[in-house]
């Protein structure tokens, strides 16, 4: 549990850093297909900012983003909130949440898709 405190509070300390620094942009996690129909939840247990998000039942993202049929049962991470810790990442059953740059190109579409749900258009 110690362990687990220092490298969040690790984590935050950078992404602050990174921004103090200027940089135009901490990397974001992506959630991708795997999560369809499962939604486990755990990663939003460890998110240290909240920054995961379930679509509704009504077919909606929390931002009011309409969902892609065949899309609206899983979960997505609002690329300006995330703060790149990657505690999400080993706690996921399904293997379905990676860096952004790391996303596989046949589920490349789920960067833009994070975005979307997040009411955010990805610029590439
Ligand atoms: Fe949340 Fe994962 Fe982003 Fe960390 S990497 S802030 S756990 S979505």
């Amino acid at each position: 549990m110690i362990v687990e405190a220092a490298f969040l509070v690790d984590s935050l300390a950078i992404a602050t850093f990174a921004l103090a620094a200027g940089a135009s942009a901490v990397m974001t996690w992506i959630i991708m297909e795997p999560c369809i129909d499962v939604r486990d939840r755990a990663c939003v247990d460890v998110c240290p900012v909240d920054c995961i998000y379930e679509i509704d039942d009504d077919g909606k993202s929390v931002q009011g983003v309409q969902a892609d049929a065949g899309r609206d049962k899983m979960l997505y991470i609002h690329p300006e909130e995330c703060i790149d810790c990657g505690a999400c990442e080993p706690v996921c059953p399904v293997d379905a949440i990676v860096m952004d740059e790391e996303v596989p190109d046949k589920w490349n579409d789920f960067i833009a898709y994070n975005y979307k749900l997040s009411g955010l258009t990805y610029e590439g």
